[in-house]
């Protein structure tokens, strides 16, 4: 199996000439990347070499070990995806669910409009008054708007708070940090690149104003027990420990990402589970922002509710990608149903243009990992198991159809 990881990461590395966004990161032999650059293989040769790798893979012998299982299926949907993708760039076209279940190993749900319906009308209730319901509510959202000179106090303040949890469950490898910077015109709020030897850079988009959410939801997702840790226990107990060379690679249009987005996602719940939120909230970030504190709860209940409204952006997405409507009445259809203000609305178009069905990956991937997480025990008021579950699933090769219930 060694030889088809090694097989593998080559060809994750030589789609990176096809495709900008494809190799999200690499920390592996160098000169793998220099062999991958130079030699330049076409997108046909790399779909030949991925069938080659495929039947390779087919024909080693099956184990018992379960982490070995996990490893074997890891690299043949992985190497699936990445055969996938060829074909996409080479002009297939795939409508929504497929691709995103030929990339993502998963589909997500479709609802019908009443569905959101629903919940607009409880928030309608919430902010009562005349005109849009999205400008009513940015009317009282834009009072938690984090000030541009204290954004970087702020973070740093709840990077410390998710530090502090997370080491509280988890073994973090020595060493292990991160930078923050700063960024403009992303189609982004917020990305991880890891470097590798536990380090990350992680950038923040500052195009539009930041909420007060943004600050914990950030360094949990980007950061602590988010993206960081999870690249660093990959690398800590499949490359370093080991010898799992393919782990040294990230493909960004892989099933890996629903995983990778699921849990930073659901890590915010496990690092402030129900309340803890809110008191951490009112006690230490509202100050440092300059907020009211005595509006925190109101804000977070409102939050709760627009939460669930987060399938309308898939909905979007799917309609948008599908044909069916066109990037403005996508993006009005956002403002409507997903509650978001205008640019916020084109931003997440911009989205869709670049990352496709990648949107999945946020929201069904954090509720599959919830599930997981769940069914083994991992409850929220069984603090110690739901931290040790969700501890060995960033520490395992497990993928999206992994999850399901009672494995
Ligand atoms: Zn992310």
């Amino acid at each position: 199996m060694d030889r088809v990881a090694e097989g593998y990461v080559k060809l994750v590395l030589a789609m990176g000439a096809h495709d900008a966004d494809y190799v999200d990161a690499y920390y592996g032999p160098s000169e793998w990347k220099t062999e991958a650059a130079a030699a330049k293989p076409g997108l046909d040769a790399i779909a030949s070499r991925a069938a080659t790798l495929l039947g390779e893979l087919g024909r080693t012998p099956s184990g018992t070990d379960e982490m070995v299982t996990l490893r074997r299926q890891y690299l043949e949907r992985q190497l699936s995806a990445l055969a996938a993708r060829v074909r996409i760039l080479k002009g297939e076209r795939l409508t929504f669910d497929q691709e995103s279940k030929a990339l993502y190993d998963a589909v997500a749900p479709t609802y019908p409009d009443t569905h959101f319906q629903q919940i607009l009308a409880k928030l309608a209730q919430r902010f009562p008054g005349k005109g849009p319901l999205v400008t009513r509510y940015e009317t009282f959202r834009r009072q938690f708007v984090i000030p541009p000179a204290k954004l970087d106090a702020v973070f740093k303040l709840a990077i410390q708070a998710c530090r502090e949890r997370t080491a509280a469950h988890v073994k973090l490898p020595a060493g292990e940090q991160f930078t923050v910077e700063y960024v403009k015109n992303k189609s982004w709020s917020g990305y991880n690149w890891y470097q590798g030897g536990f380090r990350s850079l992680i950038q923040v988009n500052t195009d539009l104003p930041i909420y007060i959410d943004r600050a914990v939801d950030l360094a949990c997702h980007e950061g602590y027990p988010g993206h960081h840790v999870y690249n660093a226990l990959l690398e800590t107990h499949l490359v370093k420990e080991r010898g799992w060379i393919e782990f040294s690679v990230y493909p960004l249009f892989s099933p890996q990402s629903l995983i990778a987005e699921g849990t930073a996602n659901f890590g915010i719940e496990v690092a402030f589970p129900g309340r803890e939120r809110v008191e951490f909230e009112q006690r230490v970030l509202f100050p440092a922002a300059g907020l009211d504190p005595s509006k925190a709860a109101a804000y977070y209940d409102a939050q709760a509710l627009v939460d669930r409204l987060s399938y309308a952006g898939n909905e979007a997405a799917r309609r948008y990608l599908n044909g069916y409507i066109s990037a403005s009445t996508a993006a009005t259809w956002l403002e409507q149903y997903a509650l978001m203000p205008a640019d916020r609305a084109k931003q997440r178009v911009r989205f869709f243009d670049q990352y496709r069905s990648y949107v999945i990956n946020y929201n069904l991937g954090k509720d599959m990992v919830r599930q997981y997480i769940e069914s083994r025990g991992g409850t929220p008021d069984h603090a110690a198991t739901r931290w040790a579950e969700f501890e060995k699933l960033l520490s395992s090769p497990r993928l999206p159809s992994g999850l399901g219930a009672g494995r």
